[in-house]
């Protein structure tokens, strides 16, 4: 088979610079409390705006993974044990930042007996009481379905459930080998039913090899399964070791998907080429 070049980056994806002091004011503030971010690890294209809008996605219990998603950048690896002050860490960066909402997400730690569940639902408490107006968001993993870890973060009442299914069930294999499509779903669908106030919320990422048809697909099943917010973006290669990218979705056609998910009966659809999980993630609280 010929070797696939890369495709020329279409200019609605080019990435505007830094362009104000608060940049360098919150990279310093997270490096200060010895946090990591999402927005830094996965090298986030919307990195600069965010940060410079004091807003940032925490990333809890390290930055090694006991998986290894093809479109992923964080590492596997030699894990560490967690670190009971990392929730107080976040809420300290929270309070600093000023946030209005919080998202907190996690590497999946399936080394862990509860998968981490408890540490997200600690991290959630310690932002509640150092800032009880902000609103957080857990982006969570799919707890190898274990039901009474999803309870345990719900507990904690986040205000949003978030966990995302990434691709469409064809690309599992080659995309997130060690996930199950049928198994994130359900993740979604627990929390509807285990606490149906909170929001659920899920995302994909297209430009993996998907057809609009199988995106059509995944937007039934998540609204069959009341699915309240999903997101859908351009993937975008994170290095030369990852997969590369098969197409650059228009942003009609983007504008299309959002659509097609309404008509469907999700609430709220954001779906635009640099939407990323967490990207104006306060606007749909
Ligand atoms: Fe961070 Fe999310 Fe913004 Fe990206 S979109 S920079 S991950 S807050
Ligand atoms: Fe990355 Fe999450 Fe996959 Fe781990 S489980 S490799 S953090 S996408």
């Amino acid at each position: 088979k010929p070797l696939q070049k890369p495709l020329r980056i279409p200019p609605w994806l080019r990435i505007k610079l830094p362009s104000n002091e608060n940049f360098s004011c919150t990279s310093g503030l997270i490096d200060d409390l010895r946090l990591n971010t999402v927005c830094q690890s996965a090298k986030c294209p919307n990195k600069w705006e965010c940060f410079s809008r004091n807003v940032a996605t925490f990333l809890v219990m390290g930055s090694i993974c006991t998986r290894n998603c093809a479109f992923c950048n964080i590492e596997p690896g030699d894990l560490a044990p967690l670190d009971p002050s990392e929730p107080g860490r976040v809420a300290e960066a929270a309070r600093r930042l000023e946030l209005k909402h919080v998202v907190i997400t996690s590497v999946t730690r399936d080394d862990l007996d509860d998968g981490g569940s408890g540490h997200f639902a600690a991290t959630i408490r310690a932002v509640r009481q150092v800032l009880p107006a902000c609103t957080v968001e857990v982006l969570i993993p799919d707890f190898q379905g274990d039901e009474s870890a999803l309870g345990t973060v719900l507990d904690a009442r986040p205000d949003v459930l978030n966990h995302n299914l990434e691709t469409v069930p064809p690309l599992y294999g080659t995309i997130r080998p060690q996930a199950n499509y049928r198994q994130s779903l359900a993740v979604l669908e627990n929390a509807k039913r285990l606490a149906p106030a909170i929001p659920t919320k899920s995302g994909i990422m297209v430009g993996l090899g998907e057809t609009d048809d199988q995106i059509l697909a995944v937007l039934d099943d998540l609204a069959a399964i009341r699915c309240d917010i999903v997101t859908i973006g351009q993937y975008m290669q994170p290095s030369r070791r990852h997969p590369l990218v098969q197409r650059y979705v228009e942003p009609e056609r983007f504008q299309w998907y959002a659509e097609e998910g309404k008509k469907r009966g999700i609430r709220r659809m954001h779906s635009a080429p640099l939407v990323r999980s967490s990207y104006n993630a306060a606007e749909f609280v």
